[in-house]
């Protein structure tokens, strides 16, 4: 069973529930609600259309085949069987290739932190493990943003583009796109009129990245030896730091006792 979102933009009035939503399960600060970064992993754009005003959401859009976790060298990211990309800081090195990688430019990366991590949407993994609604989709009262099994939201644009075809401009836009994505948008006019990129985005991404590696051996194992490496020198000096805490943690009992 595989879940995503179908994101209508003709219901959307704009509201940043959604946004809101999300920022609160996160604890992130308010800030700019257009723009995504380390600390808004959703964020609401406007477009001024005819003179008409159509909100559109970024997230992650949740990738079937998914770059950001084929070029990772330490398997940071799963594409889960329940639909959602999600993303292991423990593994992380901090190698930033998925941000290089990901056709929509969402993970982004916490700079200004010491030991900083990547970030992105995970489609709030643990509440859906949970059964329960994603917080942005819980959020939303307009039903512009429907969470449920792929499948059934493919199924239910289909439906909607078919009975109003005056409402609907007909084309469901990550049904393709990267080789199909669990995020799925609905809009009254050309999805390109709306700053969604369409043109060569109509196959999976790890399929090129991967023609384009398997041309120059050397750069692809180079690149891998070279991560590897970096991976063990970072891994052991966490090692060592958590035997100095520990070491030290002795010291400080030993000298109360
Ligand atoms: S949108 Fe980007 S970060 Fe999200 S799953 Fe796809 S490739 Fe990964
Ligand atoms: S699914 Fe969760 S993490 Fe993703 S945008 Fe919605 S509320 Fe935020
Ligand atoms: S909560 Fe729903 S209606 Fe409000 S901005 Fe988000 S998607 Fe649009």
């Amino acid at each position: 069973m595989s879940y995503g979102f179908l994101i209508d933009t003709t219901r959307c009035i704009g509201c940043e529930a959604c946004v809101e939503a999300c920022r609160e399960i996160h604890g992130h600060p308010e800030g700019d609600v257009a723009t995504l970064s380390a600390h808004a992993f959703t964020a609401l754009n406007t477009h001024e259309i005819d003179d008409e005003e159509i909100f559109t959401r970024r997230m992650c859009m949740h990738c079937n085949d998914p770059s950001c976790a084929s070029v990772c060298p330490v398997g940071a990211f799963t594409k889960t069987k329940l639909g959602p990309v999600t993303y292991d800081p423990d593994k992380c090195i901090g190698c930033r290739y998925c941000m290089v990688a990901c056709p929509f430019e969402v993970p982004k990366y916490q700079w200004n932190k010491k030991q900083p991590l990547v970030q992105k949407c995970d489609m709030c993994f643990e509440r859906i493990s949970r059964g329960q609604l994603p917080a942005c989709a819980e959020a939303c009262e307009e039903g512009a943003t429907v969470f449920g099994e792929r499948s059934d939201l493919i199924k239910e644009a289909r439906r909607r583009i078919e009975a109003d075809p005056d409402t609907y401009h007909p084309y469901i836009y990550g049904l393709n796109e990267a080789g199909g994505t669990s995020v799925l948008f609905l809009s009254a006019v050309p999805i390109e009129q709306l700053d969604f990129k369409k043109e060569q985005f109509q196959q999976a991404f790890p399929h090129l990245t991967w023609n384009v590696l398997k041309e120059i051996p050397n750069v692809a194992s180079f690149s891998g030896l070279f991560m590897y490496g970096l991976w063990w020198v970072i891994n052991r000096r966490m090692e060592l730091q958590k035997i100095k805490v520990s070491e030290t943690a002795s010291a400080v009992e030993e000298e109360r006792s």
